[in-house]
């Protein structure tokens, strides 16, 4: 029995606008944790409301590339198996099944193993034979599959409703029929929201609108950037295939997946649904969706449009030739959300304060993401990493409509695609250039994108590099790589190399309390001589790790912050005092930074400049103004590659001049433009670690050995309290640094370790070290595992692939070469 509701409730009040699958979860956990003045409003009835939860057929797939959408994912399957409604469940584990046709998609089969290995969700590879054996109709085509036993069906809309029933007996209110016509933002707060039926205040909103979220946002001045589209989904007649004796029943078959045909089916008793993501993408405007009853359908389902699903029907009979014997009964094109980058939209808004959002998220991952929302809102942290959710990480023209438009289109048709972890992202591009972009240009770059930003990989204008000790790659690991990369990170190490760093995010930090804030949020000491660079973290409260970021002190109350990201950015402004003592902005648009690395970089910059370049003069880890030619540049001494070099920072009208400068004056010194791909590996071999991808909130800096980097007895700062907790227990995790036995082979990045046969940890990030000759990698793992030495294996499309523990720094462990 739950307890009565609390008749004098406090705390905060919390609006969360729609009772779908999404909202109905918020309202629930956000009671869970004592928030019990929450009131769900939605437009429709409840709880089939017309929106995308009423007619989702709900299944829940777990696996993923992200461990977090995975984490997610694993969080609503153990939350829905233990709810029922009216004493039926709401959530039948029946099992996933994905299945392939081709060898490609066999190969991918078990790339998705690892993943599960390392997220820990069960599952199995089968042959074609024990596909049939779950899914005796499957055609002789298959060749293999891929089991998830704990995945399962869940009914949307009694979930829903069992959440909602649980929220309202902690005190949350649900309101049918309440259309929300405006939020109330007054002072930069959200007040509350106004509706067909009158006002209702709060303290903070939820908006979990679903496909509606954009103009929940225009309301309150907030984007949000998802595209509504429509998706076809459709059941067949009934099938005799599926009740003659000896065939699995419904609560035996499991769900099955053919993605290279992006189709995916369920048994409805004796029918099939099939659903699809192969046909056009079918935006839809917002002013065409009917308002609740207003319609002949619900407000998410558009008419179905058989000639786009006539294709989908074709493949699905050749997976399951017995169809050729059924038809379509009945079909929707029923509207959901996708987001430019496939993920969704969770956090306060970066716009209003109290402005939440919960948009775009599946059935699947309902319960997780609205765990850590209403975590994040009740108590300050979402409990989990949720970096790659955060509304917050679109900014600029990344929340233009054309943008969304484009991508969104894109994350449509790539649902069930086979995406390399390197491929270059689709337009609009490009969008965001550095002022050496055209240079780049004619050294004949390729580039990839990130954060709106063209970056080199590599330059072509450097093919004839030498390069020995280079194998051939297998083909997969080949894609969006280049040998080339390799020549110019042994250039760095022999020469110099230019390296374009414009598209890290540097913020300007000033004002009075500037260094008190920085204290504040960062775990070094940045009370250090104007002048100092100091590296450094943002922690959470718990300790965790949100960011690394280099701090400059260019004047007493002047420091130039070296970031990752709007999410960096963001944290800086909305914990600043509002007292106008500190000055946070963003530089990183009107600025250019060029690396100049390599142990000739002095003898590059010095001739270019008056200023004094020595060791002695400008040592490592320090930063002054200077000019190199006829640019006044922000130099700082410091080096992602691990050599000896600076950071040189300037206007972006100066940028052009600056690279020309220093490409004229390196030319003879044997100077290369060098990309991304060759950093990645010159970084690894250091043992430089990478917030967001070695290590997140989910981690402690000691775990991620970056304790030096936390000064416990400097004063207050955010995390403290846990880090000393923490500093004083030994880790049971570490990152540990990998290196492959054969050179030949590769990792990209989330393939489980594999210790004694089971999975031990997984990898973070990896590149081939031209400097020692074989791939590098990050790995978490136990900690009595990530002793020097120790053998592991990473299972990469399901081989096994034998690795080293490395001591620690593969290269220059001294720092010599950075000092010299
Ligand atoms: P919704 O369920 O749309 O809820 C939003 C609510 O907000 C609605 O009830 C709406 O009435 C209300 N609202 C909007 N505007 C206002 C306003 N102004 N005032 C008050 N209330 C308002 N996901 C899976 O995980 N597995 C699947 O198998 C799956 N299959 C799908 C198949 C189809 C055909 C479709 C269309 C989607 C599918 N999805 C699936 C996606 C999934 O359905 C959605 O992502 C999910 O239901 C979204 O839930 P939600 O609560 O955010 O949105």
């Amino acid at each position: 029995m739950s307890a009565p509701p609390d008749p004098t409730p406090s705390g905060p009040r919390v609006v969360v606008i729609g009772a779908g699958i999404v909202g109905c979860a918020l309202a629930d956990e956000l009671t869970r944790r004592g928030l019990a003045r929450v009131t769900v409003l939605d437009q429709g009835p409840l709880f089939a409301t017309g929106g995308s939860s009423s007619h989702a057929p709900g299944l829940v797939f777990q696996t993923s590339p992200s461990a977090t959408m995975t984490a997610f994912a694993a969080a609503t399957v153990r939350k829905y198996r233990g709810l029922t409604l009216d004493g039926r469940p709401c959530f039948r584990p029946v099992g996933g099944l994905e299945v392939a046709t081709t060898p490609e998609r066999a190969a991918d089969l078990r790339r998705r193993h690892g993943w599960a290995l390392s997220w820990g969700v069960r599952a199995d590879l089968l042959s074609a034979e024990e596909c049939r054996t779950r899914w005796p109709m499957l055609s002789d085509a298959v060749l293999g599959g891929l089991a998830t036993p704990d995945d399962g069906l869940a009914d949307a809309v009694r979930a829903a409703a069992a959440q909602a029933r649980d929220a309202a007996a902690r005190g949350a209110v649900f309101r049918a029929h309440h259309t929300v016509t405006g939020v109330d933002v007054r002072g930069g707060r959200v007040r509350g929201v106004r509706t067909d039926q009158g006002d209702v205040p709060a303290d903070a909103v939820v908006c979990a609108a679903g496909f509606w979220g954009p103009r929940i946002g225009a309301m309150a001045g907030v984007p949000v950037p998802l595209l509504p589209l429509a998706h076809q989904y459709a059941t067949t007649d009934p099938l005799p295939e599926l009740t003659r004796p000896g065939a699995p029943g419904p609560d035996a078959q499991p769900m099955l997946r053919h993605q290279h045909a992006a189709l995916y089916v369920r048994r409805h008793g004796d029918r099939l649904g099939i659903g699809s993501y192969a046909h056009r993408p079918m935006p839809v405007d917002l002013a065409d969706v009917a308002a609740p009853g207003t319609g002949p359908a619900m407000p998410s389902v558009r008419p179905f449009t058989p000639a786009d699903y006539a294709p989908s029907w074709r493949d699905a009979v050749d997976l399951l030739p017995a169809l050729a014997a059924s038809r379509v009964a009945d079909g929707i094109n029923g509207v959901f959300s996708f987001t430019p980058d496939g993920l969704p939209l969770l956090g306060e808004s970066r716009e209003v304060r109290g402005f939440w959002l919960a948009e775009a998220v599946w059935v699947t991952h309902s319960a997780g993401a609205a765990r850590a929302v209403a975590a994040w809102l009740a108590e300050g942290r979402p409990g989990i990493d949720v970096r790659e959710c955060d509304v917050r990480r679109f900014d600029g023209a990344r929340l233009s409509p054309a943008y969304v438009e484009e991508r969104g289109r894109r994350s449509f048709t790539e649902v069930y695609s086979v995406v390399h972890p390197a491929r270059p992202p689709g337009g609009p591009r490009p969008l965001r250039t550095s002022p050496f972009h055209a240079r780049h240009r004619e050294l004949g770059a390729h580039f990839t994108e990130a954060g709106g930003w063209e970056r080199p990989l590599w330059f072509a204008a450097n093919a004839g590099l030498p390069r020995p000790g280079v194998p051939e790659r297998d083909p997969w690991s080949a894609r969006h790589w280049s040998p080339v990369a390799a020549a110019e990170a042994r250039a760095t190490r022999e020469r110099v190399a230019l390296y374009d760093m414009t598209p890290l995010t540097r913020i300007e930090v000033a004002g009075p309390g500037a260094l008190a804030h920085l204290e504040r949020l960062t775990t070094n000491r940045a009370d250090r001589p104007p002048g100092t660079v100091v590296y450094t973290l943002m922690c959470d409260d718990t300790g965790g790790v949100l960011a690394d970021l280099t701090v400059t002190r260019l004047g007493p109350d002047l420091f130039q912050v070296g970031a990752t990201g709007p999410l960096d950015l963001d944290r800086l402004i909305r914990l600043a005092p509002d007292d106008g003592s500190v000055r946070v902005r963003d530089t990183t648009p009107g600025t250019a930074c060029v690396a100049v690395w390599g142990p000739r970089a002095r003898d590059l910059v010095q001739p270019l400049s008056r200023d004094d370049f020595s060791n002695a003069g400008f040592p490592y880890l320090t930063a002054r103004r200077a000019h190199v030619g006829a640019v006044p540049v922000t130099a700082l001494r410091v080096s992602y590659a691990g050599e000896l070099g600076w950071e040189l920072c300037t206007t972006a009208d100066l940028g052009a001049a600056l690279w020309d400068t220093l490409w004229e004056a390196g030319r003879p010194l044997g100077a290369v433009a060098a990309g991304r791909a060759a950093l990645d590996g010159l970084r690894l071999e250091k043992g430089y670690r990478a917030a967001g991808t070695d290590m997140t909130a989910d981690h402690d800096p000691y775990e991620a050995g970056l304790g030096f980097a936390v000064r416990l007895g400097k004063g207050p700062f955010i995390g403290r309290d846990a880090l000393r907790r923490r500093a004083a227990a030994a880790p049971a995790r570490r990152l540990a640094t990998l290196t492959l036995d054969d050179p030949s082979r590769m990792v990209l990045g989330g393939e489980p370790v594999m210790i004694d046969g089971a999975a031990a940890g997984h990898v973070t990030s990896a590149a081939f070290g031209a400097t020692i000759g074989r791939p590098v990698a990050h790995a978490w793992l136990p900690a009595a595992a990530a002793a020097p030495g120790t053998r592991v294996s990473i299972a990469y499309f399901g081989a096994d692939l034998a690795a080293t523990v490395a001591a620690g720094p593969l290269v220059d462990p001294d720092g010599t070469r950075l000092r010299g």
